[in-house]
């Protein structure tokens, strides 16, 4: 690496200080490693998001976030296109609700309290792999460290520029925030909502913050084709919502899963060189419920962990990322990627079963709070189909 005498080099630049980024940053420099986060945003900073945690966040965060919490989601409504409301409660938290602003800036601060230095208002414009390291260039001046973690988001640069050719789906959302003050919450206090009918092959959702609802539509299979037209439905069938004016909804790309490029069909891989890909930059959302938040966060860890090795020990590499990820997470995301098939395939069916497979729907809550996974979910959920396979058909043939 050609060292200038100004120019510091990091042990690691973060590019982008969301959840990925940010947790990243923080566990490098907790362990004493010079790290520098930049991003193009100064936080606290907006980001169109339902804020909806699973509660297996638990298990990989540390307790203090619950201090940015703003709905503790214990029961979901399960509708199907504003109709035949389906709502089971459970006695133990499945999911949490934050406001984006709130929860990544107290990441970022916890990171800078932990010895990263960051930029923000400094959106980076180039980065160049060089023979042992990483060169990063913004508006105001040019960086270089040992590795980069491109934290970016959906629309990551560092994938652009240092993953040539990499191209992922990335579906359309449209969201909106419903001041409500202190007006009780729809569907319920613990409670969100899902509309498995209210998008071709995705859903819509309610999800109720301190003094807000946020509502959304996406698509997790194909792009919507009219997704105004289809949140402007979703508004309208859900009578609940009536009571509110819905400010105009936003747009932003939802990167899902794939493992396969789009154009080639070729695996698409998280390293390469000095570089590394988490959370939205890696297309790292789970294609059943478009879930990204945990996938940051615990990418943004499993990255420090394979950085941190590398330099404890010279036999590990950053590869080692790349493989922890494809365990910990494609292998989940696989099994995830048939549960929607089946879901946006037959909404209707699945939606018709839930009251009487109430036992299932526990059990995925399970998932939701760690302690079953999509592979067990789904081995279970399968053995049930099987022994109830004749009822099954005669409730598919009932609905066509
Ligand atoms: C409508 C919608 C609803 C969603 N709802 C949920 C939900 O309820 N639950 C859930 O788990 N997930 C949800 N997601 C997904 C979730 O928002 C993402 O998966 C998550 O934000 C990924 O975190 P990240 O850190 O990878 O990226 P981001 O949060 O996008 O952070 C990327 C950061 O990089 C910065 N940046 C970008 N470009 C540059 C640059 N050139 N230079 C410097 N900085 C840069 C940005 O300013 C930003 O701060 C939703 C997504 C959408 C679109």
């Amino acid at each position: 690496m050609l060292i200038l005498p100004d120019v510091k080099v990091y042990d690691t630049l973060v590019i982008g200080m969301g959840p990925a980024g940010a947790t990243a940053a923080y566990q490098l420099s907790r362990a004493g490693l010079s790290v520098l986060g930049l991003d193009k945003a100064t936080h606290p900073r907006y980001k169109v998001c339902g804020g909806g945690l699973s509660a297996r966040i638990d298990r990989i965060l540390e307790d203090d976030y619950k201090s940015v919490v703003e709905h503790t989601i214990y029961g979901i409504q399960f509708s199907y296109r504003g109709a035949d409301p389906f709502f089971l409660d459970s006695s133990s938290p499945i999911a949490y609700t934050v406001m984006r602003d709130r929860f990544d800036h107290f990441l970022v601060e916890k990171a800078r309290r932990a010895g990263t230095e960051v930029h923000e208002d400094e959106p980076v414009t180039s980065c160049r792999q060089l023979f042992d390291g990483i060169e990063v260039t913004t508006d105001r001046g040019r960086y270089l460290a040992k590795v980069l973690i491109g934290a970016d988001g959906a629309n990551s640069l560092v994938a652009q520029q240092l993953f040539p050719g990499r191209r992922s789906r990335r579906m359309a959302t449209l969201e909106s925030e419903i001041p409500i003050g202190t007006a009780p919450h729809y569907p319920g206090t613990g409670r969100a909502l899902i509309d498995i009918g209210a998008t071709p092959a995705g859903y819509a959702w309610i999800f109720p913050k301190q003094e807000r609802l946020s509502v959304g539509v996406g698509d997790l299979r194909g792009g919507l084709a009219s997704p105004k037209k289809i949140f402007d439905r979703f508004v309208r069938n859900e009578k609940g919502l009536a009571p509110w004016k819905v400010p105009q909804p936003i747009g932003h790309p939802l990167p899902i899963f794939s493992e396969h490029n789009e154009a080639n069909r070729e695996s698409v891989g998280l390293v390469s060189g000095h570089a590394l890909l988490v959370g939205d930059a890696g297309h790292l959302v789970d294609p059943l419920f478009g879930e990204g938040i945990y996938y940051a966060v615990r990418s943004g860890q499993l990255a420090a962990e394979s950085i941190l090795n590398q330099v404890n020990d010279r036999r590990c590499s950053l590869a080692d990322y790349e493989g922890a990820v494809r365990r910990e997470i494609y292998e989940e995301f696989r099994v995830a990627a048939r549960m929607a098939n089946i879901l946006y395939s037959y909404p209707r069916f699945c939606h018709r079963l839930m009251p009487r497979y109430q036992h299932i729907v526990l059990l995925y809550y399970d998932v939701l709070r760690g302690r079953e996974t999509y592979q067990t979910f789904y081995a279970r959920a399968k053995s049930v189909a099987k022994s109830s396979f004749k009822e099954l058909l005669l409730e598919a043939v009932s609905l066509r």
